[in-house]
């Protein structure tokens, strides 16, 4: 694929880029090896200083970046915004908290393994290789790198072939916060390069945030050379909706969980699972605030839905459509493109789903919501759990008996109860199934990428 911007609001390349070459891609790696050598030899408090730095920059880039961000990738320029602003929280709160998640521990009783003292000291790996998509593309990033840098590993960065200019911003961006050259480098490669990259035996761990072929790759090499990988992939979340929720709230929240970064979400709710007996007040309601969204440019201050980030992503959401109607899918809201230039695609539901058709079982990376009747609670979490994603969930429910239920039953990383999910910088996020391993943010995150050293003195 080439390495290009191109506006997905009109289609326009805006710029190209070359890779870099087998040499440049020697040297960065080389870069990020020998700042490791240094970044772990400094203190919290240092590179606490450095990264507060670094997210203060990033606050005061905010409104370019942002336009940046939506130009790349169609995003509308609020979200674009409130992304960056993101980043710059997660930067102060792992410069904030990283020395007390990667605190020494010791044994209360040392004597029972025989010791004088005994415990635990997490300790960075080396460099990582970040291998990250398009449609956060500061905040994905950010969201491996301020941990990674915090604990002393130092990072490179894979981005994605249609974000370039958010990729090169990236390279520079730790050093002008004052990290040590080459904590934090940007490869600009193919996905086909990625595999020598894993394998060189500076790199000492990979994490992949994208979808399921990639993750499968990318694991099946860090396997082989037996190096550490955390994969953040595909998701089709289930919303569940039941009788005693407050429908309305519920049914506005479906749109923004459905329609967020033009649907192109890995947590989006995408799969609405509506209980028999509120199904019709849920549906009616979730309909008219679909029907009433604005599609339009993503600069556009008052645009609620841009178009997709690339030309293939509307086909591959078109063709989900177009196969759940050719079987006898009802179409609610939507179906279709808008008549104008860029990838646009309309806010669309769909109901009257079967087995057979294929937005059933695979993830739809677009503003299309599939709305399921079920009968009970047990029907709401076989039809929640039958995808083989298992990354987030949400239930709309206010007995709190059922809210445990539901929490015990659903297969995924995280259940979000009368609300939709978010990442925050406090919990962990990650998934289970085919939605991946590991887990980013919080203490977790961190610690994905330390090494947790035993110390046993006689
Ligand atoms: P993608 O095609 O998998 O690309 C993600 C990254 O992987 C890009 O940098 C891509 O490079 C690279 N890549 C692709 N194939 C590869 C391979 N065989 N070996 C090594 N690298 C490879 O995904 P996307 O379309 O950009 O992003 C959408 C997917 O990401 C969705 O499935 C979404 O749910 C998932 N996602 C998950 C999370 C999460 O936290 N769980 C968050 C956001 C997105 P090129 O661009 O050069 O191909």
């Amino acid at each position: 694929m080439a390495i290009e911007t191109i506006n997905p609001a009109n289609g326009e390349t805006v710029e190209t880029f070359e890779a870099h070459s087998a040499d440049e891609v020697q040297q960065r790696i080389a870069a990020a090896h020998d700042a490791f050598h240094q970044l772990k030899s400094t203190t919290y408090a240092q590179r606490a200083a450095w990264m507060h730095a670094t997210a203060e920059i990033l606050e005061a880039d905010v409104d370019k970046t942002a336009e940046m961000i939506t130009l790349e990738m169609g995003k509308p320029i609020a979200q674009s915004r409130a992304e960056v602003l993101k980043c710059a929280k997660n930067m102060h709160f792992y410069a904030d908290n990283a020395e007390s998640f990667l605190g020494a521990e010791a044994l209360d009783d040392p004597s029972s393994v025989n010791a004088a003292s005994a415990g635990t000291v997490w300790q960075p790996l080396g460099v990582v290789l970040a291998v990250m998509p398009w449609n956060y593309p500061l905040w994905q990033v950010i969201r491996f790198a301020a941990p990674a840098l915090m604990a002393g590993n130092t990072g490179l960065l894979k981005h994605a072939s249609n974000v370039p200019l958010s990729a090169l911003y990236l390279d520079e961006l730790f050093e002008r916060g004052g990290f040590p050259t080459g904590s934090f480098r940007t490869l600009l490669i193919g996905s086909r390069e990625v595999a020598a990259v894993i394998e060189d035996p500076r790199v000492k761990a990979v994490t992949l945030t994208g979808s399921e072929p990639a993750g499968r790759s990318v694991a099946a090499t860090a396997g082989q050379v037996i190096k550490k990988a955390v994969l953040e992939l595909g998701g089709s979340d289930p919303f569940i909706v039941m009788p005693s929720a407050d429908i309305e709230a519920a049914a506005a929240t479906a749109v923004k969980a459905r329609v967020s970064n033009n649907g192109q979400s890995c947590i989006a709710g995408k799969r609405f699972i509506v209980h028999t007996d509120v199904y019709d007040q849920f549906v009616d309601a979730f309909v008219a605030k679909m029907n009433a969204l604005t599609v339009g440019d993503p600069m556009d201050e008052s645009t609620d839905v841009g178009p997709l980030a690339t030309e293939s992503g509307r086909t591959d959401v078109a063709d989900l459509v177009d196969d759940a109607v050719a079987k006898g899918a009802e179409v609610l809201a939507g179906g279709g493109a808008p008549d104008r230039p860029g990838w646009y695609y309309n806010p669309t539901v769909l109901a009257g789903l079967t087995d057979d058709m294929r937005i059933v079982m695979e993830e739809t990376f677009g503003p299309v919501a599939s709305v399921y009747r079920v009968a009970d609670r047990d029907e709401a979490v076989r039809v929640a759990n039958q995808t083989t994603f298992g990354l987030s969930s949400a239930v709309w429910s206010n007995d709190a008996d059922e809210q445990d239920w539901f929490v015990g039953a659903l297969d995924a990383g995280a259940v979000f109860l009368n609300g939709m999910t978010v990442s925050y910088p406090e919990l962990p996020f990650g998934g289970i199934k085919d939605s991946g391993y590991g887990r980013e943010l919080a203490a977790a995150g961190i610690r994905e990428f330390c090494n947790l050293k035993t110390v046993w003195k006689a």
